[in-house]
């Protein structure tokens, strides 16, 4: 933690922020469209007002080089809020439902309503984006909310506390700084809903403190996000068609593994599979690609982020490290402890039961495995936790269909990795382990709202037939109407039986 807010936040304050928020709530001040379009068009001046401000954050925490600041976080983020800005008030408007004879006459609809005071826990990795458009779409769901930014970032931290202190409603929006123990006092409040971003260890703690006041959560976790690369469309092309396949795929999976937070990214590739006869054409052109991008030391490249800490570090080494492991690295393996640096490090045929393929890697290291078809790839994924993404490289129409109903994943993309991410009619969320329930864009705001039925009805046509006494042609009669019988019905009418 470093700034004075953080210091301010003394966790026995936690009961009395999450009061002072629900009186806010209660006052109704959120509800409105103008509060809430206000608060957006505020969160967008911020975002002009300190671009810089954030990008010197983000160096200072992750050494994030500036082009993946400015695109995966502010530009992000400037999409989100515009994008909801513009579709807020449709999404405000009740949705007509129809209606069954049962009720007849009678209409109805479903009514948005916000949930109240929404807590929102946010990762180190992308720490203005993981902690503003979940804000955004509590705001623009009418909630009011309190933001705990990660402290293992804790420049962001600092700057997004002292920003939305200055600059929002700070009787509806507050930033909480801290760690485990100002989280942990949070959390024994009671809330009307909790996004919590990060691991499933915590994960498991938020969902059982949410528990206790039976408060809904959504939970962006992570996992193992695999890409399968297929070889068998190359046949039929020609030899440069090839080539150029390759390059794209090989190009894309380094955008999504180091050219996002250098590996520190929740939808980055987590291990490739691939057939044992284009693992090496694969592994060339990822070898080539490298060296294009980051150079021939890229311990030395300003195009990488370094790791967060020297946690994280000992972490990544420890998978890298390990005995069976070691010696599968073809390419790579360079590191700077001083500096928390490690080079795109690709390892090939590592053993399945190794930490590297057990558990999440988060960082720049990218294991191959093979198999004799790509179709084994399945059962590999199948066969663990369900990732938050799942990624496919082919040409070959019938694979794609195959693999979008066999993988069970958070998100899948064809042809390309993370760039889910940024289409914001699409939900973003995992399933299993890498998650429960989804936001961005209109499921933002479906995510911190609550869907309220509302029928309604006039006094005239009181039929008695639901009412006491109970008999046998009344019970007809209901039958046929439930079972929308029109013979029924008029049977039932006329005592016919
Ligand atoms: P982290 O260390 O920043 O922790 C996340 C939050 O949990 C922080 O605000 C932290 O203060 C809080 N926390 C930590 N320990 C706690 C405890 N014992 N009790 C209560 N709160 C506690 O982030 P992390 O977990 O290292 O993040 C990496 C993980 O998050 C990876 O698994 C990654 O895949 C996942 N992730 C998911 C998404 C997504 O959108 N689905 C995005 C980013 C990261």
């Amino acid at each position: 933690m470093g700034s004075e807010e953080a210091n301010a936040f003394d966790a026995k304050d936690a009961p009395k922020i999450a009061g002072e928020l629900r009186e806010s709530f209660a006052s109704g001040k959120t509800r409105s469209y103008e509060w809430r379009t206000s608060q957006l068009k505020t969160i967008l001046k911020i975002l002009d007002n300190h671009e810089q401000d954030m990008i010197l954050a983000l160096r200072s925490d992750l050494s994030k080089p500036e082009m993946e600041s400015y695109i995966q976080e502010i530009a992000m983020l400037k999409n989100s809020c515009k994008a909801t800005l513009k579709s807020l008030k449709g999404w405000m408007v009740p949705e007509k439902a129809k209606t069954s004879m049962t009720t007849f006459p009678s209409s109805a609809e479903i009514v948005s309503e916000p949930l109240g005071v929404i807590l929102i826990i946010s990762a180190w990795n992308y720490p203005f984006y993981l902690s503003i458009d979940p804000v955004i779409g509590a705001i623009a769901a009418g909630n009011a909310v309190v933001l705990k930014p990660s402290e293992v970032s804790p420049a962001s931290s600092a700057l997004l506390a002292k920003l939305l202190k200055e600059y929002m409603d700070t009787s509806c929006v507050r930033v909480v700084e801290g760690a485990v123990a100002e989280t942990a006092a949070l959390l024994q409040q009671k809330w009307d809903k909790i996004c919590y971003t990060g691991n499933g260890r915590v994960g498991r703690i938020v969902m059982e403190a949410a528990a206790k006041h039976l408060t809904p959560v959504l939970l962006e976790l992570g996992g193992k996000s695999p890409v399968v690369v297929d070889s068998d469309v190359n046949l039929k092309f020609a030899t440069h068609a090839v080539t150029f396949y390759v390059k794209v795929a090989t190009r894309r999976i380094i955008a999504g593994k180091w050219g996002c937070n250098n590996g520190q990214a929740c939808i980055s590739p987590d291990y490739i599979i691939t057939t044992k006869d284009f693992a090496p054409k694969l592994v060339d052109s990822l070898k080539e690609v490298l060296e294009k991008f980051y150079g021939k030391n890229p311990l030395e490249s300003k195009d990488l982020s370094r790791i967060v800490n020297s946690n994280h570090f000992a972490r990544l080494m420890k998978l890298l490290d390990e005995e069976k492991v070691s010696g599968k690295v073809v390419h790579g393996g360079e590191r700077n402890e001083t500096d928390l640096k490690i080079a795109p490090t690709i390892l090939l045929d590592v053993p399945r039961d190794s930490l590297i393929m057990t558990e999440e890697i988060f960082g720049p290291l990218l294991p191959i495995i093979t198999v004799e078809k790509v179709e084994e790839s399945y059962d590999i994924i199948n066969s663990g936790p369900k990732p938050l993404a799942a990624y496919l490289f082919t040409s070959n129409e019938k694979l794609k269909k195959q693999f979008v109903m066999t993988i069970s994943a958070g998100g899948v993309v064809v042809n390309d990795t993370t760039i889910h991410l940024a289409v914001v009619t699409l939900p973003f969320g995992g399933v299993g382990e890498s998650g429960m329930g989804a936001y961005h864009g209109k499921f933002s705001f479906e995510a911190f709202s609550h869907k309220k039925a509302v029928v309604y009805r006039s006094f005239v046509a009181d039929a008695a037939v639901r009412y006491p006494p109970y008999t046998k042609g009344k019970l007809s009669l209901l039958k046929a109407l439930v079972g929308g019988s029109i013979l029924g019905i008029i049977r039932a009418l006329f005592g016919w039986s």
